[in-house]
């Protein structure tokens, strides 16, 4: 089943179930707590907040997502992107638990013949909150599901809240069974590559105090109007109806493979090293697209700057296929004819995207030549002084000089078998935003929330809180 169709299926079984159908939402929302987007929920918080009366009780999305605090699994797990779609279905003191879990039922197993995915129930696992018997009852009661197959668990996995006083809830998480080839039995507790996390139902009932319950305090009460928000992860969908063996490999990805193919006239599949690298490449340049037609150019800056960091991540990627010819306009033309029946101002937008990109591989491609030197040198003096760590300083002046954002430098050093006094880097980097700072007081030009984007991305390397997760879990 295409993802076109999955997404198609989606929307019409919740908006036959009386769903409002609300477009999503620019990856770029105003909220300090976010880099960008990443989840469906984002955009009708203030509702769930009670700030704002919601204007429909029930709603329906598919939100674009980015999560830069997954990008270090990007490539390696089969399930996870830097961009990715979300669908999700919304109650707003309407129906709760019985009608989400029923929905979500249905949805995933109903007969493809009519509107369903047509997953074999049989091989379906879900996950609850650990004292969430009601949710047990129910996923016994509609989905007849055996109590093997209903693993509890504690609050970091399933209990949602903002990280603030305020909504909270138990979440239930729906999995598939890959089978025994893909790992170990046990269940989505045992393994999560083999069970894959499909579908995520957050069941907002509790109102939640200074303490956590997500760490064992109670909830301080329990909310007047209780809430439902879901998240269904669309490539997680499409990989396993596709029959391919990941996220990467689905029909709105795999072309930008199949394009680094041809530059680098390696074949996908063929060596491990190299896969990673393809299947960075599809992500990153999906992700790259898809952030530039939001609005945001690369810099050193926040969001500019994760923009930048997979920007380049793409061009070295590729030259560790063997490709040293410009290819991010290239792979941007194949992102935007696979994603375009779903965002068509890719398309009217294409021009600026296109010299978006091209202007920044241009940049890169000329430091990257300087840097590398630099780097070489680097590592040789490291070797001969029989040391095993690059120095801080050294990270940092590929970093200042020749732009090369610090996880470049970590993964070069760990090719060339070395480590990277990280530590030191990052206090040559404080220092610097220091002075910056001072510099800007002084010339009253400063520019507070981007140093605060900045500062979590070198701590935490990803994108902020939020959705289901919260900072500590995305930083992971
Ligand atoms: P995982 O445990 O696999 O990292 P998650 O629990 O962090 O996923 P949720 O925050 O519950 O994910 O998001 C809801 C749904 O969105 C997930 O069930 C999954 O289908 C999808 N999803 C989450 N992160 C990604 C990602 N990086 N790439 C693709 N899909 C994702
Ligand atoms: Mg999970
Ligand atoms: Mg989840
Ligand atoms: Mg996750």
């Amino acid at each position: 089943m295409q993802t076109h169709e999955i997404t198609r299926r989606f929307t019409e079984h919740f908006v036959n179930a009386g769903h409002t159908r609300v477009p999503s939402a620019s990856l770029i929302l105003d909220d300090p707590n976010l880099l960008f987007v990443n989840a469906g929920m984002v955009q009708f918080k203030p509702y769930f907040l009670g700030q704002v009366p919601p204007p429909y009780p029930r709603a329906t999305s598919i939100q674009k997502c980015v999560r830069t605090g997954d990008i270090d699994e990007v490539g390696k797990t089969t399930r996870h992107n830097t961009f990715f779609q979300m669908a999700g279905n919304f109650s707003f003191g309407d129906y709760f638990k019985e009608g989400a879990i029923e929905h979500a039922w249905n949805l995933v197993t109903g007969s493809q013949d009519t509107g369903g995915y047509g997953f074999d129930p049989d091989r379906i696992w879900v996950t609850v909150y650990q004292d969430d018997d009601e949710a047990i009852a129910l996923w016994r009661r509609i989905a007849g599901l055996p109590e093997e197959r209903i693993q509890r668990r504690g609050g970091d996995d399933n209990y949602w809240d903002m990280g603030v006083p305020g909504p909270g809830g138990p979440c239930s998480e729906i999995y598939f069974d890959r089978g025994p080839e893909h790992g170990r039995e046990g269940g989505p507790v045992a393994d999560e590559d083999r069970y894959l996390e499909i579908w995520n139902l957050v069941f907002m009932q509790d109102e939640r105090g200074e303490l956590s319950p997500k760490k064992g305090h109670p909830p301080i009460g329990s909310l007047p109007k209780k809430n439902i928000d879901t998240g269904m992860g669309i490539e997680r969908v499409a990989y396993l109806l596709q029959g391919v063996d990941n996220v990467y490999e689905t029909d709105l990805v795999r072309p930008v493979i199949a394009r680094a193919e041809e530059f680098s006239g390696r074949r996908y599949g063929a060596n491990h090293d190299d896969d990673v690298r393809f299947r960075v490449i599809a992500d990153h340049a999906r992700s790259g697209v898809m952030i530039i037609g939001d609005g945001v150019t690369p810099s050193n800056e926040g969001r500019g700057y994760v923009l930048r960091r997979l920007l380049r991540r793409i061009v070295r990627s590729a030259r560790l296929l063997g490709v040293h010819e410009p290819v991010l306009g290239s792979f941007a033309e194949v992102v935007r004819d696979a994603m375009a029946p779903s965002y068509p101002e890719l398309v009217t937008d294409f021009e600026r995207i296109s010299a978006v990109v091209r202007a920044e591989e241009e940049a890169f491609l000329a430091t990257l030549t300087a840097g590398s030197r630099i780097f070489d040198t680097a590592v040789a003096a490291t070797k001969q002084a029989g040391g095993s760590r690059l120095a801080g300083d050294k990270a940092f002046q590929l970093h200042d000089t020749y732009g090369f954002p610090i996880d470049l430098t970590l993964e070069m050093a760990s090719e060339a078998g070395l480590t990277v006094d990280e530590q030191g880097f990052r206090s040559l980097m404080e220092e610097q935003r220091a002075r910056a700072k001072a510099d800007a007081a002084k010339h009253k030009v400063g520019h507070g929330d981007a140093s605060v984007y900045r500062a979590v991305l070198d701590t935490a390397g990803g994108s902020e809180f939020l959705g289901y997760t919260d900072l500590a879990a995305e930083a992971r």
